[in-house]
């Protein structure tokens, strides 16, 4: 019982002082031990183990108050690499990253069918291409995030794909697991998104976001006191099916109203689709920017829906900030104007004023980063728990 105790002292003193050089070097043990309250011997011990297993190396010599010149410890980033893959409605964004999330090698590929079946081959071969292309370190690749644009589980297995044709009997975890033998984490989009933004982007300052992801559908991510929110089922955030208007527009998902069919890509696009007059996301930026006026007529709306979901979700979660990502939204600046009017118009001023209303700032790799995040977590916790 007290070698067992000994044991979890020793792991949750690594997982500290480790925690503190991956947030914090190049810094000296004396530092860690002033940090963590941790004595000396014990700093000096632990942070050898982790030596040993090539998560942190010396480096030259730091600053000193006087002495002698103290060795500076550096957590060693490229002692694996992660890779994290954004299966979109007709694309799949892939990334490989080091251990502090940066991207190494990116790969993306238009999918000629949004069909998973079909295109679990174009998936696979991303994943080879991204390890043939990847330096040697260590402990070389340390799993693969997934995330797609539905519903997904806490078993991670993906429930509902309303936009893309899905085999719900594909057990896509296992699959993926057992083709290359590493961890993998399937996530729903919208989560992936909020945690990349969180550890790495636009909400690496705030413990309390939403993050809204605005494309053929909307989703939202929840983190709530750092953590991902993501309900009993794993189901939470899915607020593009919230009904905005009662009596309006059929939505797919048995509702009417919902907030997507009036305020996503798909409900700005598809009239002018339908026309035949404009085929593109890149066609309607391009006009916003020559001041079209009837594209900013239709964003000035685009804004305006977005501002009567994002109340809503104020009202219900009292976020710290909000996070936007919408490729026309982060083109166009005066469709982020347009959403603080709406939101404005129907809030209380000292309720209007209570959140920060920021851009992704990682924007289209956010759920890859998101993903990659997830399992570089789960790496580095197997060395302390
Ligand atoms: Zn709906």
């Amino acid at each position: 019982m007290i070698i067992a105790d000994q044991m979890l002292v020793k792991k949750m003193n690594q997982k500290v002082l480790l925690n503190e050089i991956v947030s914090n070097s190049p810094i000296s043990r004396a530092r860690l031990s002033e940090i963590t309250g941790l004595n000396k011997s014990t700093v000096s011990s632990q942070v050898n183990t982790l030596i040993e297993k090539n998560l942190i190396f010396e480096i030259g010599q730091g600053q000193s108050s006087g002495g002698r010149k103290p060795v500076m410890l550096v957590f060693n980033k490229n002692a694996g690499y992660s890779i994290g893959l954004d299966i979109g409605v007709d694309s799949i964004n892939g990334i490989l990253t080091d251990l502090k999330g940066n991207i190494v090698l990116d790969q993306y590929q238009q999918l000629e069918k949004p069909s998973l079946d079909k295109n679990k081959d174009v998936l696979c071969s991303m994943i080879k291409d991204l390890i043939k292309k990847m330096p040697d370190s260590p402990y070389g690749l340390i799993g693969i995030g997934l995330c797609v644009p539905g519903l997904v589980n806490t078993e991670q297995q993906v429930m509902f794909t309303p936009n893309i044709d899905w085999n719900y009997n594909l057990d896509l975890k296992s699959l993926i697991e057992q083709e290359f033998k590493v961890p993998v984490f399937i996530e729903n989009e919208a989560n992936a998104g909020a945690y990349g933004e969180r550890v790495f982007g636009s909400a690496k300052n705030y413990e309390n976001i939403i993050y809204v992801s605005v494309g053929t559908g909307i989703g939202i991510g929840i983190v709530i006191n750092n953590d991902l929110y993501r309900g009993v089922n794993g189901f939470a955030g899915e607020m593009g099916h919230v009904t905005i208007d009662f009596n309006g527009l059929k939505c797919s998902c048995g509702n009417r109203g919902c907030w997507e069919l009036y305020a996503s890509e798909k409900a700005l696009l598809t009239p002018y689709q339908s026309n035949g007059n404009i085929t593109s996301y890149q066609e309607i930026i391009n006009l916003a920017n020559q001041n079209d006026p009837e594209i900013l007529m239709t964003l000035q709306n685009f804004g305006f829906y977005l501002g009567i979901g994002l109340t809503s979700i104020l009202n219900t979660f009292n976020p710290q900030a909000v996070i936007i990502r919408n490729d026309i939204v982060e083109a166009v600046p005066m469709v982020l104007n347009s959403i603080r009017n709406s939101i404005s118009s129907r809030s209380n001023e000292k309720f209007a004023n209570s959140h920060e209303l920021l851009l992704s700032s990682l924007g289209k790799n956010a759920p890859a980063l998101g993903t990659s995040s997830l399992v570089i977590e789960h790496f580095l916790a197997m060395f302390t728990s």
